[in-house]
């Protein structure tokens, strides 16, 4: 049988601000905007989506901004780092950039010989990497204030942290088609795909405290399959082993199921498809707010309650 997991689909995490989210992301990273909508489970939220030029599974970057929302502390049981793929000859662009907008990084670091990864945090703390590599063969995506060739790709890999990693590796290679495909250190690599966008970090460290959700904090991750058909399949390999996902939910844009893994990340199962093209063009993706069917007869309440936001980039260059 073909795979059902094909690797990444998206990040969720968990914001304190809206404008300086965009900021953030659109502004200084120069990620798409391709969506902007409300948290389906909570309409008073946004729900924020950045991604590629199409909002390709395996480059979005979703966020929930709550206003004012307490920070969270990274740890055991949760996904701390999301790490976004850049070409090696993009080094300094990058270095310089975030020291143009006061961004702290870390020290280049070496990471399986053919990465070097800068560390770094958005406004709230969320963890975040550039992995500099040349095997990515993904084109990325500009507002045109970031030359293309130093724009970002798309994610390189996720990072998560964990008591002994046994257990969520067992979840990852026996239900959802991952294999390891690297180990350094307490590092354990897990991919659906072997390629950039799709590697899966498994951080063994036991002597970490847990993780504490907050804002600056990753709220799930999702993985790609690709129809409703493999979906239902996946769905069933979970419940046999007893994590008891969700049933189907229509997220709009893909269709849904979630359940906990055995070190405590939420893990989604999400349809590659339709996609962000379904209720705008693809040149007008993010530019107004859309709603699902549910929500369009509060468009007008939700508009006041929602905080007003800029999605203008040009002081960002
Ligand atoms: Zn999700």
């Amino acid at each position: 049988m073909d795979q059902l997991i094909t690797g990444i689909h998206h990040v969720t995490a968990i914001a304190a601000g809206a404008q300086e989210n965009i900021d953030f992301y659109a502004g200084i990273l120069g990620v798409r905007l391709v969506k902007q909508t409300v948290n389906f489970d909570a309409s008073g939220v946004y729900h924020f989506y950045y991604g590629d030029h199409d909002g390709n599974p395996g480059s979005i970057l979703t966020f929930f901004p709550y206003q004012g929302l307490v920070g969270g502390r990274q740890g055991k049981g949760m996904l701390n780092t999301t790490s976004f793929s850049l070409p090696t000859s993009s080094m300094d662009y990058w270095q310089e950039r975030l020291k143009k907008f006061d961004i702290a990084f870390k020290k280049p670091v070496e990471r399986f010989q053919h990465e070097i990864v800068i560390y770094f945090e958005d406004p709230d703390g969320l963890g975040l990497e550039f992995v500099f590599n040349d095997i990515d063969q993904r084109p990325g995506f500009t507002y045109g204030h970031i030359p293309l060739e130093h724009s970002i790709r798309g994610f390189y890999s996720v990072e998560i942290w964990e008591e002994g990693y046994e257990r969520t590796a067992g979840l990852l290679t026996e239900q959802l088609d991952h294999q390891l495909v690297g180990e350094q250190g307490n590092r354990f690599r897990f991919a659906a795909t072997d390629s950039p966008g799709n590697y899966v970090d498994i951080i063994c460290s036991p002597d970490s405290l847990k993780g504490l959700s907050g804002s600056g904090t990753v709220h799930h991750l999702a993985f790609s399959t690709p129809d409703r058909a493999s979906q239902e399949a996946v769905r069933l390999k979970i419940v046999k082993r007893m994590l008891n996902p969700t049933p189907i939910l229509d997220r709009n844009y893909f269709t849904s199921i979630y359940f906990r893994e055995p070190g405590g990340v939420l893990f989604e199962v999400a349809t590659a498809g339709p996609g962000f093209a379904i209720d705008e063009a693809p040149e007008a993706l993010g530019s107004a707010l859309k709603l699902p069917a549910q929500y369009e007869g509060e468009r007008t309440a939700l508009e006041k309650e929602l905080p007003p936001i800029n999605i203008d980039i040009k002081n960002f260059k």
